[in-house]
């Protein structure tokens, strides 16, 4: 990406083992994530472009000396931070606070859209799988790397539980997602606030109950009747816009909380007052997918959970510029890359 709105096909060296810690993988599909449109809506125009790209499965091709958890012919889901499994925080699951921390496609580190990476700390950034790479579950395998760990990370921070009333903000892949980590963790309402008929209606087969595509206070208002008046217990945030933040803290009910997974775009998390006078909780950040895939992948494979529905579109690496085209359109829903 060199700038807004201007995604490039090039050939660039072939990636290689630079630290023993490191392997390479193949990569057998790849993913556009909304979090990548804000840089292609916004990104001011660089000489050296950024490669793009943080959700992968791939297959191993190359391992380095001292790589001992993953091997040359594994399937891998690779989430969207490099972690080294070996930190205080990769210990207590938070591996998107590793020391190592990293993320593809972002401040000059490769990104996924290719045809190979170079992962640094595989041992503890890998995730091997054991399907082969044209498994019928690939596009479910394929959203553990980030946004159904992403909308689950949202729903644990929001301390959704069994019989609550959950509310999901935004519509997107990781808002489809969280209406899933809802369902599976018991919620009893779902409220998905959105207004694409697609993605509604995909919504509403993962488990959301009720739809308000109002929005501002308009959208609380309808909440808060849909609640008994007095919000949900739980709000997943899955836009990171002002306004979402905004609803999201006023459609909490006293006492519980937000889960904030959107990328912020603002530098002040709004509703000081109301925030503080309703005891809300508010928190979030960066999911640790790599930590919930060892949960979630049991349910993606007996079929339990179908996040991979989420795809709408495959594209080869050439088709990638006008993936993202179409999914900043909102003309399709998430684009699969199979390079
Ligand atoms: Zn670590």
């Amino acid at each position: 990406m060199y700038g807004a709105g201007d995604v490039r096909v090039e050939n660039v060296p072939d990636p290689a083992i630079v630290e023993p810690t490191d392997a390479v993988i193949r990569v057998v599909r790849a993913c556009i994530c909304g979090s990548d449109l804000w840089p292609y809506n916004s990104m001011a125009r660089s000489d050296t472009g950024q490669s793009t790209g943080h959700e992968a499965i791939g297959l191993v091709e190359e391992v380095g000396a001292d790589v001992r958890t993953v091997k040359r012919g594994d399937v891998v889901v690779m989430p969207f931070a490099i972690s080294d499994g070996t930190c205080e925080f990769c210990h207590e699951g938070l591996q998107t606070a590793c020391v190592h921390v990293a993320f593809f496609g972002n401040s000059g580190m490769n990104g996924a859209q290719a045809e190979a990476l170079r992962i640094p700390y595989a041992d503890g950034t890998l995730y091997p799988v054991a399907v082969g790479e044209d498994d019928a579950l690939m596009p479910s395998l394929l959203t553990l790397s980030d946004v159904m760990g992403t909308g689950h990370h949202a729903a644990v921070v929001a301390k959704v539980a069994p019989g609550k009333r959950v509310a999901v903000v935004g519509d997107g892949a990781v808002g489809l997602c969280g209406v899933i980590a809802a369902k599976r963790l018991g919620a009893e309402q779902i409220i998905v606030l959105g207004r694409h008929p697609d993605r509604i209606a995909l919504a509403r087969e993962f488990g959301a109950t009720d739809v308000v595509s109002e929005r501002g206070a308009e959208a609380v208002e309808r909440v808060k009747e849909l609640t008994g008046g007095h919000g949900v217990h739980s709000v997943l945030e899955c836009v990171g816009l002002d306004q979402a933040v905004q609803t999201a803290i006023e459609i909490t009910r006293p006492g519980r909380a937000v889960g904030r997974v959107g990328v912020p775009q603002h530098q002040a998390i709004p509703d000081a007052m109301p925030s503080f006078f309703g005891n809300i909780t508010i928190g979030g950040g960066p999911a640790p997918v790599r930590a919930y895939i060892e949960e979630l992948l049991p349910d993606v494979l007996d079929g339990h959970i179908q996040p991979g529905r989420v795809f709408d579109r495959t594209v080869g690496l050439d088709g990638v510029p006008d993936g993202y085209r179409a999914m900043n359109d909102r003309e399709s829903i998430k684009v699969m890359v199979k390079p």
